[in-house]
């Protein structure tokens, strides 16, 4: 009796289930985000409604458009990372997941950490 365990490593299967588990966090807290500040934009534009009649000229109504604009950015932003991050999931039921879009080498697991939706590897970055 060998009192190893029969555990066979497929790094290439852990890497992408960890993956996996890392785009699924990630995709939950952005689409949470994304829900609250969709919230923060309607209560934007509700108080931004309330000074309407105000002249534009008014300072409360040139933040309130600042902060609009913020919002819409951040809001767009989360849309877009979970665009990715579906993306990166597809990649990952297709098998592509980690493959560099550009020269089609692996993408550094390191980098795919603390990327999980990098398509390119470091060097094929668009700059
Ligand atoms: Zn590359």
């Amino acid at each position: 009796m060998t009192p190893e365990p029969a555990v066979h490593h497929r790094p290439e299967r852990d890497v992408h289930a960890e993956a996996r588990n890392r785009l699924q966090a990630m995709r939950v807290a952005t689409a949470e985000t994304l829900v609250a500040l969709e919230a923060t934009h309607r209560s934007v534009v509700d108080s931004s409604r309330d000074s309407n009649a105000d002249d534009e000229h008014d300072p409360e109504g040139a933040t309130i458009a600042f902060e609009r604009a913020q919002v819409e950015a951040l809001a767009r932003e989360a849309a877009e990372r979970i665009t990715a991050i579906d993306a990166a999931l597809g990649r990952i039921d297709t098998g592509t997941y980690g493959v560099c879009v550009v020269c089609g080498r692996p993408i550094p697991a390191g980098r795919l950490e603390a990327r999980p939706t990098a398509t390119t590897c470091v060097a094929c970055v668009v700059r």
